[in-house]
């Protein structure tokens, strides 16, 4: 039987999705090859870079307004540096929300001197810092959308005078955003697109071409989008994977249409963590992600009872991360309602039990 899967990624996606990539390696478009097989040159594989290219443009509603996507490798881990190789000249300022936004200071403290506007490290980063003010002379500002391990997620984004960028990793496609107030995105796409093995970059790029270091070709923006994306061999099974996911999720309607479904998720899961007396949520209450709920269970004594449960139930992946503990929900575009609802129905199953 399928299970529930609450993994943070990599992660479920669509059950179709599923079928139509083990046909592509079986027989890729009646070809008699396989999607794995075939030249990455080839007029069939072309069209999957060029389709999926335009369309994460179109769901993030960017199209003809000079922004260029990319699907590169290398993981958002990568980016993390390619962003401060290709922007950072002097100086750019970061917002400190968890380890993402750390391991991404980490890397721009190579090539420049980094602010770091704010941090909430001093609560474990289980809220979202506000107020925070952008250095006008920077070369840009970085902030983590979503915070996959503390379960926190970026409601309101500031007006800044300088090119914004953005890790979009675990919340990509999940809801409608005025995209185009960023000048960078990236998003490693296991956590909400498609298997590991790509990542989405999306560019305005008007941003390039400002520092004065040699690039090295496989690090620069540019060599990237003068070959389309594809300079060198791409992923080409995680690429065409996340174009039949793009395309799943404009035939349910779009980014808007998974939005509300997300926020259901989202909103069925928290009731039950705030009404049931076990749990207790982790992060702040106005700051709570919609992709990943973070919990912990109150009495320490129940968790071997609430983890039999989950399996008897068919749950998969809700261990919180190693530097929160408890229990983390993932809920992801393709992660059902339903899914949900069983959660919810095991975590009050508990509490009668207690
Ligand atoms: C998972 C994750 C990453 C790391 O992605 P890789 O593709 O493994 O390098 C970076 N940022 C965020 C927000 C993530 O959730």
């Amino acid at each position: 039987m399928k299970k529930h899967n609450f993994s943070a990624g990599p992660c479920v996606l669509p059950q179709e999705v599923f079928q139509q990539a083990s046909q592509a390696i079986l027989d890729f478009n009646g070809l008699g090859l396989s999607l794995i097989e075939i030249s990455h040159r080839s007029k069939d594989f072309v069209d999957v870079m060029e389709e999926a290219r335009e369309l994460s443009l179109e769901l993030m509603d960017l199209q003809g307004k000079g922004y260029k996507a990319l699907f590169l490798q290398g993981g958002a881990s990568t980016q993390f540096l390619m962003a401060a190789y290709n922007l950072l000249e002097n100086k750019a300022a970061y917002l400190n929300t968890g380890t993402w936004s750390d391991k991404a200071i980490k890397e721009a403290k190579l090539f420049g001197e980094v602010v770091e506007v704010a941090s909430s490290k001093d609560k474990n980063y289980n809220y979202i810092p506000k107020g925070y003010s952008v250095p006008k002379d920077v070369d840009y500002f970085h902030m983590t959308t979503n915070n996959t391990i503390f379960g926190t997620q970026v409601k309101q984004f500031p007006d800044v005078d300088c090119p914004m960028v953005a890790d979009m990793s675990s919340d990509i496609f999940s809801r409608m955003l005025d995209f185009s107030k960023f000048d960078l995105i990236y998003a490693g796409a296991q956590k909400n697109m498609g298997p590991a093995g790509t990542t989405l970059v999306v560019i305005d790029e008007e941003i390039l071409g400002k520092v004065t270091r040699k690039i090295p070709s496989m690090l620069d923006y540019a060599t990237h989008i003068s070959k389309g994306s594809m300079f060198n061999t791409p992923p080409v099974f995680a690429v065409y994977t996340s174009l039949l996911t793009l395309r799943w999720l404009k035939k349910l309607g779009g980014v808007e249409a998974i939005e509300e479904e997300n926020e259901k998720k989202a909103k069925l899961i928290y009731s039950e963590i705030d009404i049931n007396p076990l749990f207790k949520g982790f992060a702040e209450i106005e700051d709570r992600s919609n992709m990943n709920a973070t919990f912990n269970i109150v009495e320490d004594n129940l968790k071997e009872t609430f983890d039999t449960m989950l399996k008897e139930a068919g749950i998969n992946g809700l261990n919180g991360h190693r530097s929160v503990g408890g229990y983390r929900a993932s809920m992801y575009n393709a992660l059902s309602l339903k899914s949900v609802g069983t959660l919810v129905d095991v975590m009050s199953e508990l509490e009668r039990k207690a």
